[in-house]
């Protein structure tokens, strides 16, 4: 009798017996795969975590299909991590197993692949099996695996398909297939030589008798005059003096005009390379010391640095310490999307130690990722990655650095597990003797508290890189402006001046709108109806480009109605402003300036984000404005003047956290003002210029928001001094639902002994014609996680028993975040 126990990539609690025979005993490991049947006629990639002689009890235990691999390829603390995640976030395991490993790695029989076009297949390399899936996709776009099944008359397939998807012949249809080529944009520049009035002079009698090529260069001193201190592109050139490029490209030869790309040199244009011989200044070693020395008795430290006090060099040095000791490092940031300025940083200094590591990364990228750590690589010794990193093969794990921590995306919301990567990740360390830094300008309170409380090492910078000053921050009473006339607008008269001011001196901007409960709408003006989602409960938004209304909950759109669908009135008003109509009003305002939105409609894609950065940072843009993700931690040199166009709708969000993150997100955005010799400008407007959170932003004063944003948490009854526990209950039915949720809320409020609030209609109480109510239990800190824990599941168990309510989805959040 020979088993071994398998997690099945499916959201199933328990792991499950198969029987294997003796041979297969023998050679298989724990963190093999092997290819299973489960269900009717399903095959899926199981996971083995354990080799026993114990039959089940309860059925009979049937026979593996094949075995998938020669060597484990996920190791016993990432079981141990899994196992852990699973029952701290209370989720299936199988839940943590589909989520933490990349779907080509996952096979089963429901896969659809299909057949890379663009790749040349030499048909003669092919096995009789590859050859025979290759020829049937010549007839059909995709295949599901069970189809191949049938094709090749046998089960086990899954090992031709992994070749055949490895040779990148073929590819999981669920991909998005996009390559993204920086836009790298040809520049000239005078020769140095010619920088003094002298070699001026020489340069002007060298062209005395080439009048086309003395023409360029007078168009080039023009250009510099007109464009102030901007970069000057080739096509500029062109079209100024009208030459063809042949003239510019002798120009070139002649050593007259230099040609750049600003993508490779942006900084300042000429110090390239400086990353490589990097200096700590006196403020960053004494950090760098620190946390050191808090290592020799805290697994985790905080770094608290302000906004450019240049943390990413600590991580490069700490980094480089690691290194040398043959350790692996992790690199946790919130969104890859914002990766590219540090991957380039960090390959400058490192070369090809570091390896990237996202979903949106394609399967081939993230199994190369994957087999790299397995096979302990040179190549994967830095892994950058955002919060799915932490589930990658890692053997000899040192030191992990979460950037950005008090970021809200490292708790993952939908699907399950959902955990968060900070917490995580702590967890994970402890596993390898491996040691955290945790790093932000502006800490979590949770973070800051461990800090505090001396459960964390605490490391603090309070200087920029190089002296640079704070931003200066003004504030713009909205109140007294729309009073005295003095808008445009949504712009005041100080921010329309600052802009002006800015854009003369050819400076960059860039203006943030939070959108979150702020979308434009329609509305009639007759019978004030306001059109809503069929789906869910929420006004659509007017997408002005598109002239379409949206749900940004269900996709929902339709044509923006030309009389009201209640009164049939044609007088319909758009209402609220988003980044589109900031947009709009910034073309009439300045109508010879490159405006740019950076907001969800204009980053899609896998690239979206990139391309509106590097437009940006190529000076293709003036005013670049945006929604929250411009607050993170995002380097240009050229930007002088942030504003916020409304503090308010920040502040005024109904959530324990909102004054925390309005802290943070005016403080990130502000931190982008001003990143070299001058001092940045930063204008807040706001109704509410004497709120305590808009004057400790102000103030630059962290521990002012922290102090009093603790006493509210206390007294509050939140983290850190209550964990908390959401649960998300959704039907059809409203009646049914409401009558569970309350049945659901009695019972734990009765029983837990600890607080439980609702069941609570949340804002949107209706999305995909599914009905919310939500239920929260505080956990107090000194009592018991684990128990408290452990009574909520049971009570869940017995809420699936009852008959009527065993429709009603439950959605457990652990750290609601
Ligand atoms: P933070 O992450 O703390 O906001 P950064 O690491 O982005 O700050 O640093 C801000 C700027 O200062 C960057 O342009 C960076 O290249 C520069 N900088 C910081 N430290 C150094 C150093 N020791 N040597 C050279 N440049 C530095
Ligand atoms: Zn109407
Ligand atoms: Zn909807």
């Amino acid at each position: 009798m020979h088993f071994i126990e398998v997690i099945l990539p499916l959201s199933l609690s328990k792991t499950f017996t198969y029987s294997v025979t003796e041979a297969e005993y023998s050679y298989i490991k724990k963190g093999f795969r092997v290819a299973v049947p489960f269900g009717k006629n399903k095959i899926y990639t199981a996971l083995v975590i354990d080799i026993h002689q114990n039959a089940p009890t309860l059925y009979e235990a049937k026979e593996i299909h094949q075995i998938l691999d020669e060597f484990p390829i996920v190791n016993e603390i990432q079981i141990k991590h899994w196992l852990w995640i699973a029952s701290y976030y209370m989720c299936a395991i199988g839940d943590v197993y589909r989520g933490a490993m990349p779907s080509a790695l996952l096979l089963e029989s429901e896969t659809i692949i299909s057949q890379k076009t663009e790749s040349f297949v030499d048909e003669a390399q092919l096995s009789d099996d590859e050859f025979l899936i290759f020829e049937a996709l010549q007839h059909q776009s995709s295949l599901k695996i069970q189809d191949i099944v049938a094709i090749l008359g046998k089960k086990n397939v899954l090992p031709v398909i992994q070749k055949l998807i490895q040779k990148n012949i073929l590819f999981l249809e669920e991909e998005m297939s996009e390559v993204y080529k920086p836009k790298l944009i040809r520049y000239v520049r005078l020769h140095q030589k010619f920088n003094s009035d002298e070699g001026l002079g020489q340069l002007l009698d060298t062209l005395k008798n080439a009048n086309k090529q003395k023409e360029i260069v007078l168009s080039y001193f023009q250009l510099t005059a007109t464009e102030k201190h901007k970069p000057i592109s080739v096509k500029m050139l062109l079209e100024a003096s009208g030459a063809t490029s042949t003239v510019i490209k002798t120009l070139v030869d002649k050593e007259i005009f230099e040609e750049y790309h600003i993508q490779t040199d942006r900084v300042n244009f000429d110090e390239n390379q400086k990353e490589k011989n990097l200096i700590l200044s006196k403020a960053q070693q004494t950090a760098f010391d620190q946390i050191i020395s808090s290592f020799e008795t805290k697994e985790v430290t905080l770094l608290h640095g302000v906004t450019s006090s240049g943390k990413t060099e600590i991580y490069i040095k700490l980094i480089e310490s690691y290194l040398k000791e043959g350790k692996q490092i992790l690199y946790l940031l919130p969104e890859i999307a914002l990766t590219t300025q540090l991957v380039s940083r960090l390959t400058a200094y490192f070369g090809n130690k570091v390896a990237v590591f996202h979903s949106k990364y394609s399967n081939n990228e993230r199994v190369e990722v994957w087999n790299q750590l397995l096979q302990n690589s040179e190549k994967a010794q830095i892994v950058i990655g955002a919060r799915s990193a932490l589930f990658l093969p890692f053997n000899n794990l040192g030191l992990i650095i979460v950037d950005e921590e008090h970021e809200q995306t490292f708790k993952q919301q939908d699907p399950a597990p959902r955990y968060h990567a900070r917490d995580a990740s702590i967890v994970l360390a402890n596993s390898y003797k491996a040691k955290v830094v945790l790093g932000s300008a502006t800490p979590s309170i949770e973070t800051y508290y461990n800090a505090e409380s001396e459960k964390y090492g605490l490391v603090e910078i309070s200087e920029r890189f190089g002296n640079v000053m704070m931003p200066e921050i003004e504030l713009v009473d909205l109140k007294d402006k729309y009073f005295r006339k003095k808008m445009t607008g949504h712009f005041s008269d100080v921010l329309i001046e600052n802009i002006t001011e800015a854009l003369s001196l050819g400076e960059q901007i860039i203006l943030f709108q939070n959108r979150r409960g702020f979308s434009p709408i329609v509305e009639c003006m007759t019978c004030g109806h306001v059109p809503q989602c069929q789906q869910c409960d929420v006004s659509l938004t007017y997408h002005k480009h598109k002239n379409q209304l949206r749900c940004h909950y269900c996709g929902y759109s339709m044509a923006n109605p030309t009389n009201c669908h209640n009164c049939s009135s044609v007088d319909l008003t758009t209402k609220g402003f988003g980044t589109e109509q900031i947009q709009q009003e910034l073309i009439q305002l300045f109508p010879n300036s490159k405006i740019g939105r950076m907001d969800q409609d204009t980053t899609r894609g896998k690239f979206g984000f990139e391309r509106i950065i590097d437009s940006f940072k190529n000076r293709e843009i003036d005013i670049l404005v945006g929604t929250q993700m411009l607050a993170k931690g995002l380097d240009f040199d050229n930007v002088s003047l942030v504003g916020i166009m409304n503090a308010d709708n920040m502040l005024y969000h109904p959530d324990f956290r909102a004054f925390e993150r309005s802290f943070q997100m005016m403080t990130q955005v502000s931190g982008r003002a001003g990143r070299s010799e001058k001092r940045g400008k930063v204008i807040i407007q706001t109704y509410n210029p004497d709120h305590n959170t808009i004057q400790q932003v102000t103030n630059n004063d962290y521990v002012g928001m922290y102090k009093e944003q603790l006493y509210e948490r206390q007294i509050y009854k939140y983290p850190p001094y209550f964990r908390l526990i959401k649960l998300t209950l959704k039907h059809r039915d409203f009646e049914k639902l409401k009558e569970g949720s309350m049945w659901l809320f009695q019972v734990m409020h009765q029983n837990l002994g600890v607080p439980v609030l609702g069941p609570e209609e949340p804002p949107i109480g209706r999305i995909r014609n599914e009905y919310i109510r939500t239920i929260m239990i505080k956990i107090p800190q000194q009592s018991s996680i684990g128990l408290a824990k452990k009574n909520v599941q049971k009570i869940l168990n017995s809420f699936e028993t009852v008959v009527q309510y065993r429709a009603i989805k439950v959605v457990v959040n652990v750290d609601f975040y």
